[in-house]
């Protein structure tokens, strides 16, 4: 497929020192799509800083206030996982955009999927809450942005390893959103339990698969490979949104799974292959992952995969 990649300088500036969530991840993600000479076979798109009425697609007006002043006012915390500065908004903004961009290129016809290297990441902030290292929920975002263009059925996968709440809330009485999530389990932010299928309306477009400490490729494997397959061809979505999140990687140095390279590969292209069956755009959203070599590497093979080299 024709790939876009989203990528700007200004992501490194949303920046804490010592901090898991910070800007040698993106640093580490653009040195591997380099070495492997992939900027020449993507389409690099440029984010453009959302405005308050797109983010407000997700979120509550007097929260993004709340960023944008206490952003203003220098550096702080919106949680003891949260921090900000005074270019976290603006960061956060164009992570927004860079999402919100991506879409417009895939509608438009110029790129089939993307992959979007943002941050601050998005899948747990909340309505009117900064919350994990998240401030706006870029997918959730992205998902809102495909409704008001008038799509019906959305799909979003959630492979990082930790549930995201944020975008499960969003969704959990909306029919037009389907939200599956692996994670590990019990885990940071507690939920995403097996039993939570969605409300009203929504019942039954959120499917959790828990994953206890340990969980390896094998499970993953079938969780992507029978459960998503099935469960994505139930819905015949119109569209796929992937929170990627790398820290599902046995290697990562906040979580307990045990997934390998060829473990995430098989997700990847578990993915890619129902966007292909389906005719499909699918966008991939950077979330968690905080071992740069897992990023560095394994970025680079989604982008590949995506490729279909
Ligand atoms: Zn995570």
């Amino acid at each position: 497929m024709k790939v876009g990649f989203v990528y700007d300088d200004r992501y490194l500036l949303h920046h804490r020192e010592g901090h898991p969530e910070n800007k040698y991840r993106l640093e580490a993600i653009t040195e591997g799509m380099a070495e492997r000479g992939l900027f020449s076979k993507v389409e690099l798109i440029k984010p453009f800083e959302a405005d308050a009425e797109l983010i407000a697609l997700n979120h509550d007006p007097q929260y993004i206030e709340e960023v944008i002043y206490s952003s203003r006012s220098g550096e702080g915390w919106f949680d003891p996982d949260t921090y900000y500065n005074e270019y976290t908004f603006l960061a956060a903004s164009l992570a927004v955009g860079g999402v919100a961009g991506a879409i417009n290129e895939i509608l438009d016809g110029n790129i089939e999927g993307a992959f979007c290297a943002v941050r601050p990441p998005g899948h747990h902030a909340e309505y009117a809450k900064a919350m994990g290292f998240c401030i706006f929920n870029n997918v959730a975002i992205g998902a809102r942005y495909l409704l008001q263009k008038g799509f019906e059925r959305v799909f979003i996968v959630d492979f990082d390893a930790h549930h995201g709440n944020g975008t499960q809330h969003a969704f959990y009485e909306e029919p037009r959103v389907f939200y599956f999530s692996t994670h590990q389990y019990p885990f940071y932010p507690g939920t995403g339990s097996a039993e939570e299928r969605g409300a009203k309306e929504g019942y039954g477009t959120t499917l959790n698969i828990p994953m206890p400490a340990g969980t390896g490729d094998e499970l993953y494997r079938h969780a992507y490979g029978e459960v998503l397959v099935s469960a994505v061809k139930g819905y015949k979505p119109q569209f796929l949104l992937v929170s990627a999140g790398y820290d599902l990687h046995t290697d990562d140095p906040l979580t307990g799974l045990e997934v390998s390279d060829k473990g995430v590969e098989f997700i990847v292209e578990t993915i890619c292959g129902l966007a292909k069956e389906l005719s499909i755009p699918v966008l991939f959203s950077l979330e968690g992952g905080y071992n740069l070599d897992v990023l560095k590497r394994l970025v680079s093979r989604t982008v590949e995969i995506m490729l279909g080299t």
